[in-house]
């Protein structure tokens, strides 16, 4: 399968890009940073699964366009499209900027978007394909100083529920996972082996084992939760 990953460079996406690499599926890696990009190849690379990467920020139209494009021409039609990549940002609603407002709501919702919109006519006109959302436990609660970080995982929530009733009749599955805490980079994190959150390959798994059902069935939902953590 031909396996598009946004946000691949490093945390969940990269656990899952070196997930399917090892079961030898076709990958193409995208994130902005080409440096931590090609790591990611190349350690993915190393399952001999053929991987393909591309510097692209998910929230610029072009940039999406273009890389697809070249995603079409060079590979072909995407099987799967994980929709990953996303940033955070926590405090009190009115001390975030309107900067900081449209850069979570362009990565987390328009990014998530625009890679659809691009991708999703070609899984049509083949009547085949799944597209999946990385969201998060908190597309479905709110916490403190988690306003405009919720609202944008509400929204990719219900972006791609609805989607889920647009695509069913095209054959094409839409699944969306809820996470909780995941030892990743996220919002200056470092990865340590923490045991109160997630490690990313227990995202990376839940992901192979939505993708990996049979034909006829789709998973829609998938909420996981480390043990240790209130909710
Ligand atoms: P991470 O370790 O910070 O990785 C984020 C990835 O997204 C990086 O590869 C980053 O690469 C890429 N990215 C960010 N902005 C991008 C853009 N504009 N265009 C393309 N790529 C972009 O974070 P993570 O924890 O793995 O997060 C992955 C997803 O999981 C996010 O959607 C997050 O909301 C969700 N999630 C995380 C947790 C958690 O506790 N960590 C819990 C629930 C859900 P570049 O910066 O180089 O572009």
């Amino acid at each position: 399968m031909i396996i598009v990953i946004s946000g691949a460079s490093k945390g969940i996406g990269k656990a899952i890009a070196i997930q399917f690499a090892q079961k030898k599926h076709t990958l193409v890696l995208l994130a902005r940073g080409e440096d931590t990009l090609l790591q990611a190849k190349y350690e993915a690379q190393q399952f001999g699964a053929e991987v393909h990467s591309f510097v692209c920020d998910i929230s610029n139209e072009n940039s999406v366009k273009e890389v697809i494009q070249q995603v079409f021409e060079k590979i072909g039609v995407p099987d799967v499209l994980i929709n990953n990549a996303g940033v955070g940002g926590f405090k009190t609603l009115a001390n975030f900027s309107v900067e900081e407002y449209d850069r979570m709501m362009d990565i987390n919702v328009k990014g998530s978007f625009l890679l659809t919109k691009y991708i999703l006519p070609a899984m049509q006109h083949h009547k085949r394909g799944h597209i999946i959302a990385i969201a998060s436990d908190v597309s479905k609660r709110t916490f403190y100083s988690g306003s405009l970080y919720c609202a944008t995982k509400y929204a990719q929530d219900a972006m791609f529920s609805a989607l889920r009733k647009e695509v069913r009749h095209d054959n094409i599955k839409v699944s969306v996972v809820y996470s909780g805490m995941v030892d990743t980079y996220f919002e200056g994190n470092v990865p340590s082996d923490k045991p109160e959150r997630l490690r990313s390959e227990d995202i990376a798994q839940a992901v192979d084992y939505i993708v990996s059902a049979p034909g006829n069935v789709v998973i829609d939902e998938l909420m996981i939760h480390p043990i240790q953590q209130e909710y």
